[in-house]
């Protein structure tokens, strides 16, 4: 048996060039209670508690994986979205804020229908077709991926979480004969939207751990997804239907251009909290 309290400072001493005082804390007291049980709570009021030597040993290498700037999320299989937990591995970005704002918006614009047909273009760990099938009353989504690896991981979470989603496994830059006739109320997606010369600026959790399928597009054609997203939701969107994006903060503007361009109309660029260009609202004309 070993004294807990002694892995919070290993945490802290091993973790403290890479994490401040205070997010190795939390990230402490998240494995305490993922890993055994502990509620945050009685944590701190009961500090003589013991682990067993199995117990450590898992600590021990949880610290490991954390030095090597392995994200929490993909040690302990697990994200926070919307208020439900996704399960999340390395075949999937770990849901953002700006994407729980993105679906917030949806669902707060169409909270008053039912039954609307959804298609979410890059399904990832299912968080936006899981989130928007949970809050839109009787809505009807499908999501589609390339990544086999990414639909099977939203099927898990549609399925824990009680969601009944149609899932495709295609390529979104090659995909029309898949979806034939069909017609959807709303079209929403986060593609991949970094650039690679951003990724001076990235964190290396990020670009060591996460999908860069789910991240990076070629320099030379930074909005070729909104391109092909905005031509699809031509053919596939109901007359005065509504097209949402998750979009790179840096190239707001031009991606707002390209939507109206491409003949869509009450075009609007919205910012996330952090009050950069994040989501692009627009409508099919009548
Ligand atoms: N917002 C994510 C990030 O900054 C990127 C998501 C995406 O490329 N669609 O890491």
């Amino acid at each position: 048996m070993r004294i807990l309290q002694d892995f919070e400072l290993t945490f802290q001493h091993e973790l403290n060039s890479i994490y401040d005082k205070e997010e190795i804390k939390s990230i402490f007291l998240l494995i305490m209670e993922e890993l055994l049980g502990i509620k945050r709570i009685a944590y701190q009021l009961k500090k003589s508690d013991l682990v067993s030597e199995t117990d450590a040993i898992r600590l021990l290498n949880i610290v490991q994986d954390l030095k090597k700037n392995r994200p929490i999320q993909y040690i302990l299989n697990k994200a926070d979205f919307y208020g439900e937990f996704f399960e999340v591995n390395e075949s999937v970005l770990i849901p953002r804020q700006e994407t729980e704002e993105l679906v917030d918006l949806i669902i707060k614009k169409h909270a008053s229908l039912s039954g609307l047909k959804v298609i979410d273009i890059g399904t990832g760990s299912g968080c936006i077709p899981i989130i928007l099938s949970k809050h839109l009353n009787q809505a009807q989504v499908t999501t589609v991926d390339i990544s086999k690896e990414a639909i099977n991981t939203a099927k898990k979470n549609a399925q824990r979480l009680g969601e009944t989603i149609h899932f495709i496994n295609a390529d979104i830059l090659e995909w029309d004969y898949v979806f034939s006739d069909q017609q959807y109320d709303i079209i929403v997606s986060n593609p991949p939207y970094i650039t690679p010369n951003e990724k001076q600026y990235m964190q290396q959790n990020v670009l060591a751990y996460e999908p860069e399928l789910a991240l990076f597009i070629e320099e030379s054609a930074p909005l070729i997804f909104y391109d092909v997203i905005s031509s699809f939701a031509l053919k596939h969107l109901v007359p005065n239907g509504d097209l949402y994006f998750e979009i790179n903060q840096y190239l707001g503007p031009e991606t707002k251009e390209l939507i109206e361009k491409k003949g869509f109309h009450h075009v609007q660029l919205i910012k996330d909290i952090n009050g950069a260009n994040r989501i692009i609202h627009a409508k099919k004309r009548g």
